[in-house]
């Protein structure tokens, strides 16, 4: 049966580049646009309002449709919903640090952790579909996030003990979620994969955001090789009010649950994975 949607309409979320603008900026522009936009564009930005979790997101009513928006066009705006913005607030990358992006077209993560960066460090970010990593590139250039290098690559093929990762801080896991079935396979190689991939960095950290029934599960089958890892799951947004099922994961507390239904966004679902007294990112 095809997915009815949400019960509620999400409101339309809308992603601050701060590459290219600060959110001030941004909401300037947006409720006094310059005079050759305000006849088109002046109605909507007065309804713009930043969201209480992600301090980079903006959120106008549900159905309002910006995708000719000039902002937009211009790569300042990112259309992207909350769900998608937590993950890379979630890794909280810091400026210089090396990072890898294990599954990363079409790059909505991959840019906001270069905006967070400041384009700062690198971002090495791979994709396997070749036609799906040049949306990549076309996105990073948009956003003007210069430090990601785009490799069409196959991230599981990758050498993880070659000098070029020795000092790679964090990775962001994004694995294809279309089917429960899919999503619970991949992660069940990726993750722990992923850990070992960050054996030599002297602290790491790994996000991964799933649609997936299985969620709790497959952080549960990886869980005790990333503790042998020295990895531990760290409180992403301690405020967020949903969290992962107890009783099918140790530690259900800290996993991150977004419920479509109910939080006005895309579900979804995040497990922090830190190492060495990192505290965790999170800004809620
Ligand atoms: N993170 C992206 C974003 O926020 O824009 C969305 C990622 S999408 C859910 C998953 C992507 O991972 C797909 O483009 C898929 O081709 C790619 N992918 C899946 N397995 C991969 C692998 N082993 N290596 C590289 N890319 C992979």
């Amino acid at each position: 049966l095809p997915d009815p949607g949400p019960t509620t309409p999400h409101p339309r979320t809308a992603r601050v580049n701060t590459l290219k603008m600060s959110v001030e900026q941004a909401l300037q522009w947006l409720r006094q646009p310059p005079p050759e936009h305000r006849r088109k564009w002046e109605a909507v930005g007065q309804l713009a309002a930043v969201d209480p979790l992600l301090p980079d997101l903006l959120a106008f009513p549900p159905g309002t449709d910006l995708h000719d928006h000039p902002l937009v066009a211009s790569g300042a705006l990112v259309l992207q919903s909350k769900a998608s913005c937590m993950p890379a607030h979630a890794l909280a990358p810091q400026s210089g640090w090396t990072v890898v992006d294990a599954c990363a077209a079409p790059g909505n993560k991959t840019t906001h952790l270069a905006a967070l960066m400041s384009n700062r460090g690198s971002i090495v970010a791979f994709e396997k579909d070749a036609r799906r990593v040049e949306r990549l590139r076309g996105n990073a250039a948009l956003t003007g996030a210069t430090c990601i290098e785009a490799r069409h690559a196959d991230f599981l093929a990758i050498e993880p003990e070659a000098p070029e990762f020795a000092g790679v801080r964090a990775a962001l896991l994004d694995p294809s979620c279309s089917g429960s079935g899919t999503a619970f396979t991949r992660m069940d190689y990726l993750l722990p994969s992923s850990a070992d991939r960050l054996k030599g960095g002297q602290d790491g950290r790994v996000a991964g955001g799933v649609h997936a029934r299985e969620n709790e599960s497959v952080v549960a089958d990886v869980l005790e090789e990333a503790f042998a890892l020295g990895f531990r799951l760290a409180d992403p947004f301690p405020a967020w009010h949903r969290r992962g099922v107890a009783g099918l994961v140790e530690g259900a507390q800290h996993l991150v649950r977004v419920d479509p239904d109910e939080d006005g966004t895309d579900g979804f679902f995040v497990a922090l994975f830190v190492r060495d007294g990192e505290g965790g990112g999170g800004s809620g």
